[in-house]
């Protein structure tokens, strides 16, 4: 089936309308139409080839909500009209210890919603910021928000998760004090899931104007990092920090604010290095530095389930199809609460 998307020819085009096929689905296969898409800074970086290894055309979009179309005859937990998400993955080898462990996403297997290996045209999968997708069942997720908040659940499946895996995984709650830093799609959504998993959460920004926000958003306190004295008040009191900005900068300067057997977890993926840190920040108080990809699928739908159960949802602006470079370029300075959504309806429109 051919499908109206929008997507780069190259690394120096901006995103245009195109029509892509879909695949007619096979038996385990779900195909859904796409409702919206949510705008990762991950889009922007692959699309302009900032990582390496993109292929072209390029359509991104791995934040997908929608309702299921069709199902084939082995699908077994989703009908037509469901509620659906799809995040990052849309494939991976399932035996390997990563796989049976539910943790898909360090597969070395695993296949990205795009710019990942597939049999179907052109060679390589192609991701949500079109009219609709079909995915295996076991990539596919249930959603349990009221359909109304629909377009505010679509950034949970890569920004959601993305936070939610690594505050799990290093025990963030009652207790515990847990930093974000950089107030963005990850950053707004680390907040309010710490928050929401009882932790005492500071939020660290490098913009002094998002001070209330990041209250309203959860943040016990708010630190803007330009402020030295700011930070220095802040040494050593941290059990973990989930760091989600996306350009390089200096990580001593949060390394210093961990407790003993404190961690910082990069998240945030910047296309040239961060300058090193010093060792001696590491080895005096045990510090850790750590990295965390996406989420599993199992833990993706822990995280949506309690999302729908504690009423948490995205903080969003929402745009039509051809507005997408424009909020690129917005990204880019930091000018989003706290995250762009295509609306898909508006693809049709931006193609004729
Ligand atoms: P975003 O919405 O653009 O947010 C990034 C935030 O970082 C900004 O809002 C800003 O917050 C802060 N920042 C400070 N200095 C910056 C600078 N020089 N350039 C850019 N940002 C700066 O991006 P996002 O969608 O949250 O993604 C953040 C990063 O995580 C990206 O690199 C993305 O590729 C990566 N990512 C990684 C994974 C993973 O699996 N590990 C998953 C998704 C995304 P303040 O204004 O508060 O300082
Ligand atoms: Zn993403
Ligand atoms: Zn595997």
């Amino acid at each position: 089936m051919t499908v109206i998307a929008y997507g780069a020819q190259a690394a120096d085009r901006a995103l245009e309308p195109m029509h892509i096929n879909r695949r007619a689905p096979g038996a385990h296969d779900v195909a859904i139409d796409i409702a919206y898409c949510g705008v990762c800074h991950s889009d922007l970086h692959q699309v302009r080839s900032e990582w390496a290894g993109t292929l072209y055309p390029c359509v991104p979009g791995h934040e997908i909500v929608g309702t299921v179309a069709a199902v084939g005859a082995h699908v077994q937990g989703f009908q037509v009209g469901d509620l659906v998400g799809v995040g990052c993955m849309v494939d991976s080898c399932r035996h390997c210890a990563d796989c049976e462990a539910g943790l898909e996403n360090y597969c070395d297997g695993m296949v990205g919603t795009y710019n990942g290996p597939t049999a179907d045209a052109p060679g390589h999968t192609l991701g949500g910021y079109s009219q609709s997708i079909v995915v295996d069942q076991h990539f596919v997720l249930r959603i349990r928000h009221p359909q109304e908040q629909l377009a505010a659940v679509a950034p949970l499946l890569c920004a959601g998760i993305t936070t939610w895996s690594p505050l799990r995984h290093w025990q963030a709650g009652p207790g515990k004090t847990v930093g974000i830093v950089g107030i963005g799609g990850l950053g707004h959504m680390g907040i309010k899931l710490a928050r929401a998993m009882g932790a005492h959460v500071v939020a660290f920004t490098t913009s002094e104007s998002k001070r209330a926000d990041a209250e309203a958003l959860g943040a016990n306190e708010v630190v803007v990092s330009r402020d030295a004295a700011a930070m220095a008040a802040w040494a050593s009191r941290l059990d973990l920090i989930i760091n989600t900005v996306a350009a390089p900068h200096d990580l001593d300067a949060f390394l210093t604010l961990l407790k003993r057997d404190g961690t910082m977890v990069l998240v945030g993926a910047p296309p040239s290095p961060h300058p090193s840190p010093q060792v001696f920040n590491l080895i005096i108080r045990r510090r850790a530095l750590a990295g965390s990809m996406i989420g599993g699928i199992p833990e993706t739908q822990e995280m949506l389930d309690f999302c729908a159960a504690h009423g948490i949802t995205a903080d969003i602006e929402m745009i039509r199809a051809d507005q997408i470079n424009g909020a690129f370029e917005r990204m880019l300075k930091g000018d989003v609460k706290y995250r762009f959504v295509i609306d898909s309806a508006t693809l049709a429109q931006a193609a004729a």
